[in-house]
């Protein structure tokens, strides 16, 4: 009989270890009789906060929602342009426009990452894009000692896109409070996934905190007291309470065990084939997913040889935000340069399984089976 598949994500797993205290969770929640914005979601805020050493979170219904309400609180106007990446979740720069935002775009180096010297080429070339919203892509994190340097120096208004990078690191600083605003998700896949959706915004600000709660809630300051258009984008005390009891205490475990797969692939994939290309110098990533390059005319039959050894794996992304139709049909596109390194990235990675519920045997098949492939 076949082995059982290496998956990607193996929610089954997770449920065998945690579905006990899940459900204690709800019923703690179900018990209170109190669903909406209540204790479990200020105290879930609290221990967020607390944990990537920032001094607010406000919780979200999304991460797509974070960046938007990030975006929102920092002021931004119709028409405004946003700095951003072609290469990351649609959401990143679906938050932008939705936030009234106009994207433009700079390529990524070849790892994938935002490049953040044509970032300042960009700003120093025009005075009129003042708000930034950098990704720290697959779980590496930018390097943030610059991205304050280039925050500072333009002044700029700078979401920190963090729905990958929950407790990554660049020389000890978690992503997220570099610039005023960090906007991360818990999408079930996401390395703090929860049963659904949710967010959360993080700021050191406490009148960037008061605005957030406000525009998450209808842009209610008190009650039946509305000072600006706000949105219904609350996190759900069952989803809080399960972050804050059950999911959020495994973290930096789960994180460790997904840094010592990370190194298991490193030092064991020798396939000329495969390029594992190297994370920023100072990034101490959370290994939200583990990328390696293939020349793209063999791609699809690296794949399809993984998937047939039961190695299941994916392409993070297919397509550039810059090719998508939605944006092309609008006004909403606007390029800096080529795409070239983010095309290369899209045209040839692939994402190997890595979460925190593989055991020994099942990484040492992922790497039995990159190493055998022939080509
Ligand atoms: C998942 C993701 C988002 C969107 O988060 P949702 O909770 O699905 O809205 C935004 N940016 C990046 C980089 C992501 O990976």
């Amino acid at each position: 009989m076949a082995e059982p598949k290496v998956l990607l994500n193996d929610f089954k797993r997770q449920w065998q270890e945690i579905g006990e205290e899940v459900v204690g969770a709800v019923e703690k929640v179900g018990a209170s009789g109190w669903y909406i914005l209540g204790s479990s979601v200020s105290s879930f805020e609290r221990s967020l906060a607390k944990m990537v050493d920032c001094r607010y979170g406000i919780g979200c219904a999304s991460g797509l929602d974070a960046i938007e309400i990030g975006l929102r609180v920092l002021g931004i106007k119709k028409g405004d342009r946003v700095l951003t990446t072609p290469l990351s979740a649609f959401a990143t720069t679906l938050a932008i426009v939705r936030a009234g935002g106009r994207p433009v775009f700079v390529d990524t180096d070849e790892c994938g990452l935002i490049d953040l010297d044509l970032c300042e080429e960009a700003f120093a070339g025009s005075s009129d894009i003042r708000f930034f919203v950098p990704v720290h892509l697959y779980g590496h994190s930018l390097d943030l000692v610059r991205l304050g340097k280039l925050k500072r120096r333009y002044g700029l208004r700078v979401v920190e896109d963090c729905a990958q990078s929950i407790l990554a690191r660049w020389d000890g600083r978690f992503t997220g409070s570099t610039g005023q605003v960090g906007a991360t998700s818990f999408y079930p896949t996401k390395n703090l996934g929860v049963f659904g959706d949710g967010g959360a915004v993080l700021t050191n600000d406490s009148e960037l905190y008061a605005d957030c709660v406000s525009v998450r809630n209808y842009g209610q300051t008190s009650q039946y007291v509305h000072d600006v258009l706000g949105l219904n984008s609350r996190l759900d005390e069952i989803h809080a309470a399960v972050l804050k009891d059950v999911l959020l205490p495994r973290l930096a475990d789960w994180t460790e065990r997904r840094r010592a797969i990370a190194q298991a692939y490193r030092e064991a994939v020798h396939n000329p084939r495969i390029r594992i290309p190297a994370p920023p110098a100072s990034s101490d990533s959370c290994y939200h997913l583990f990328p390696v390059m293939v020349s793209s005319e063999r791609r699809g039959a690296f794949q399809a040889y993984l998937e047939a050894a039961g190695v299941q794996n994916a392409i993070h992304y297919p397509h550039l935000i810059t090719d998508q139709k939605a944006l092309l049909r609008s006004d909403k596109l606007e390029v800096v340069g080529e795409m070239r390194c983010a095309r290369r990235v899209a045209d040839e990675e692939v994402s190997l399984p890595i979460h925190p519920f593989l055991n020994d045997a099942e990484v040492a098949r992922v790497i039995d089976n990159v190493n055998s492939w022939q080509g």
